[in-house]
């Protein structure tokens, strides 16, 4: 039974719910489930109908965070995740999942399968390039955060969102795995033997970097700024030659814009620190690392000037036109953008929850060598952000630094 209360199902519980709680599929359908979540807190299911090829994805909210029981996350999540991936799939057409049904009891939610795309993580970490990610990625996040802003939106509609989703329990997460840990030698961070030296001189001991991390919680915290995405990393994007598709917006809520932004610059520095540890053939080398570098630029610069021309045409907030204000909050957003690209920088590196993109670097030296790299970029785009703002300041502190 479905309807009275929630439990977690496994594949043979999704087959039943499809049949008897959805009209997805024709009444003979030959139904097979398989759970194919990857992720640390939700169980996925992609569900085929055999006879006609046709599937769906089913994502049910877990009661406790799988990477451990320490995190009690609210179930809510799975309907802040529905709301969003609608708004999202409104605002920004076609770079979304489309969401069919929510169940507010089983705590799940029905979607498009994108099992044509890729995780880009994956993707990256096997030397792919998508061209048009830079021009697709950019029309998502400007879309998503400028058109829930104030300066768009009515005032009293944005403060109702606002409400709606607070997400408590994620952006404790956040506030916590981001913020605080690895800044501090938290037993629970999760430090590679060879950079824990590193991390002591250069960051625990570091008390400008310690108060400056304290400012940007509390900005994290109070900036309510967006509808952000709020775990927007190259593996919440689903990507193939011709398309890209954001999934997994469970952290949203009302927070600074430039956090969405910083995230997926951050994820991109992975993927070329990845690539410079692993690709043997120097010329393959060279050629994959400057096709991340020229990425890593145009997201910045096209996600500026997209913000400049949507602005300009969708702009409602009359205050907001007086002469240097789109500047003066831009140079906001991008200042955002920079730290929160240093904190993941940090964060993924020390913290309890890494990217694959550096685990699986199985040469030691060459590990610890991509940790000191993302360590000192982390640092350097948490303490100058006031002076990274365009694509190439992102890639100058690389260059300088590997
Ligand atoms: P979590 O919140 O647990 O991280 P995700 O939404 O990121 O869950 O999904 C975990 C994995 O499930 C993804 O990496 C992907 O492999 C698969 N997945 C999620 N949504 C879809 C989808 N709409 N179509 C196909 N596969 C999906
Ligand atoms: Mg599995
Ligand atoms: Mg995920
Ligand atoms: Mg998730």
């Amino acid at each position: 039974d479905f309807t009275s209360s929630y439990f977690t199902m496994k594949e043979s519980d999704v087959v039943e719910y499809v049949k008897t709680m959805l009209d997805c599929f024709k009444k003979d359908a030959d139904l097979s489930c398989q759970e194919i979540g990857d992720g640390n807190l939700n169980y996925v299911f992609r569900v085929v109908d055999h006879k006609t090829g046709q599937s769906i994805i089913i994502k049910q909210a877990g009661p406790v965070a799988r990477i451990s029981d320490e995190f009690k996350v609210s179930t809510d999540r799975n309907r802040i995740e529905y709301e969003i991936l609608r708004i999202q799939y409104d605002l920004a057409p076609g770079l979304v999942p489309k969401v069919y049904h929510y169940d507010a009891v089983m705590n799940c939610c029905v979607m498009e399968d994108l099992s044509d795309h890729r995780i880009m993580r994956t993707a990256l970490m096997n030397y792919e390039k998508f061209p048009l990610f830079a021009d697709h990625i950019t029309t998502f996040m400007v879309n998503t955060l400028l058109l829930t802003s104030d300066v768009v939106m009515n005032h009293k509609e944005k403060k109702a969102l606002v409400g709606s989703f607070i997400n408590p329990d994620l952006c404790e997460i956040t506030e916590d795995l981001v913020y605080t840990e690895p800044f501090f030698d938290c037993p629970r961070n999760d430090v590679f033997p060879p950079t824990i030296e590193f991390a002591r001189n250069e960051l625990w001991k570091d008390e400008k970097l310690r108060l400056e991390t304290a400012k940007l919680k509390f900005e994290f915290m109070t900036h309510a700024q967006s509808l952000i995405h709020g775990d927007l990393h190259t593996g919440s994007i689903f990507v193939k030659p011709e398309s890209t598709k954001v999934i997994d917006p469970e952290f949203a809520f009302y927070g600074p814009a430039g956090y969405d932004v910083g995230n997926v610059l951050a994820n991109l520095i992975f993927s070329y620190l990845h690539a410079d540890a692993t690709i043997e053939d120097l010329e393959q080398k060279e050629d994959y690392k400057d096709w991340l570098a020229k990425t890593i630029i145009d997201v910045t610069d096209l996600f500026r000037d997209k913000f400049m021309t949507t602005w300009k045409e969708k702009i409602k907030e009359p205050v907001a036109r007086y002469k240097g204000f789109p500047e003066y909050y831009l140079d906001g957003v991008m200042r955002d953008t920079s730290a929160a690209a240093g904190l993941e920088l940090c964060r993924r590196t020390l913290g309890i929850a890494h990217v694959r993109d550096i685990t699986s670097i199985c040469d030691v030296t060459k590990r610890a060598r991509a940790e000191k790299i993302a360590l000192t970029i982390g640092k350097r785009f948490i303490l100058e952000r006031e002076n990274i703002a365009v694509g190439t300041d992102y890639v100058r502190v690389l260059k300088e630094t590997e």
